[in-house]
């Protein structure tokens, strides 16, 4: 069998035609696609506006900062993510905490979340912002976080990096109906890409003002939003200290022509899960739990297994050419994070998660004849 990765693009005709178009075109940067593509995920999630950035890490800061997140403030988020939804808030010079997460869907624990509030709003060290990771695509519970972000004042950016294309309640996740803004990546693994690329969405006009000057330089071309009078047509002005985290056409028109098929992606996705779930139903191992109420786009397939066994059965996975991944060492596990305080035992169940996880290969063009050949290793290497 050749070598499975665990996640990757499907890149097809239509795509290079399009990219192609762009290339051949007047712009290849800040031109007509960008708007397109913004105007597409707000059409398919429902958010009033979106931003487009050069990656999902730009857009976790850029959303810190526009919501004022700085020296003296405390961001929150769950211990099981990529370092990004952590390190957003180190960049605004504000600190990290994490909240553990709950032992069936491994994502941020409300209980938890308000248990945490209680202590903290006792010791008048509340959080600014709190960033729930909807891991694997799977929702959080973003009724309850949006409950309590009213009650304690923090202001929420949901970590859908995962998940576009799944849906909570019914509705498409990105809509920020219980969130301040919404963050996607359109990394190669992610459900569709750009290259490079991510997104920030919120309904909140002043928000996605402040959003887009950040992600270029800090400037405006807005004459409303000016200060003075204008110099004239070639005037604009800088307001606050922003960064270049612009997308590229060519990105856009990427991911302008990705979105037509990002629900035959999540489709497919389910496929693949439903054919795990029957082939691995009996074996000793924990498959993913379909929470209520949620829609997952299956970014990630990822199955629990008896803590002793773990590490080796991913080594024999991995020698059978079957490209088995972890998601994710605990962030506060980390040397750096170590070196700010975090020590081992701070979150138990992360931890315990993390010692018994695999990720299984996952992508659209994953074949089923492959998902049965990973299905008998796993049993094979399992008794
Ligand atoms: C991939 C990922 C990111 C970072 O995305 P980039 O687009 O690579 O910057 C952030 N958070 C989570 C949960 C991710 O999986």
């Amino acid at each position: 069998m050749q070598y499975i990765p665990y996640g990757r693009q499907d890149i097809q005709q239509q795509d290079i035609e399009h990219v192609l178009e762009t290339l051949q075109s007047d712009w290849i940067t800040q031109g007509p696609m960008i708007e397109k593509f913004e105007q597409k995920l707000c059409d398919y999630t429902g958010a009033s506006f979106s931003a487009v950035m050069n990656s999902a890490t730009s857009c976790l800061h850029v959303a810190c900062m526009a919501l004022g997140v700085g020296e003296g403030d405390v961001v929150w988020t769950s211990p099981i993510t990529f370092v990004a939804s952590a390190n957003c808030a180190l960049y605004c010079g504000a600190s990290v905490d994490f909240v553990d997460i709950d032992e069936e869907t491994y994502n941020l624990c409300p209980q938890k979340l308000e248990e945490k509030l209680l202590v903290a709003e006792a010791e008048n060290k509340l959080p600014k912002v709190v960033i729930p990771v909807h891991l694997s695509g799977q929702s959080c519970d973003m009724k309850k976080i949006s409950t309590l972000a009213k009650k304690y004042g923090f202001k929420v950016i949901e970590d859908a990096s995962h998940g576009i294309g799944g849906k909570y309640e019914d509705s498409p996740i990105g809509d920020c109906r219980y969130s301040d803004i919404t963050v996607f990546s359109f990394h190669p693994v992610k459900i569709i890409t750009t290259g490079e690329g991510g997104a920030c969405l919120t309904n909140d006009e002043n928000l996605f003002q402040k959003i887009s000057q950040l992600r270029s330089h800090g400037i405006t071309r807005d004459y409303d939003l000016m200060e003075g009078v204008s110099d004239g047509p070639w005037y604009y002005q800088q307001l606050c200290l922003g960064f270049n985290y612009r997308m590229t056409d060519l990105q856009a028109s990427l991911g302008y022509s990705q979105m037509d098929r990002l629900d035959k992606y999540i489709e497919k996705r389910h496929e693949i899960a439903q054919q795990y779930r029957s082939l691995l139903a009996d074996e000793s191992l924990i498959l993913p739990l379909q929470a209520q109420g949620t829609y997952n786009s299956y970014h990630l397939f990822i199955v629990r297994l008896p803590a002793e066994k773990r590490t080796e059965i991913f080594n024999k996975l991995r020698q059978a050419n079957i490209g088995v991944n972890v998601h994710y060492i605990p962030v506060h596990l980390q040397p750096y994070y170590s070196k700010r305080g975090f020590r081992r035992g701070d979150f138990p169940i992360a931890e315990d998660y993390y010692r018994s996880c695999i990720s299984l290969p996952m992508f659209p063009t994953l074949k089923s004849d492959e998902v049965v050949y990973i299905c008998e290793r796993l049993k094979e290497f399992l008794i």
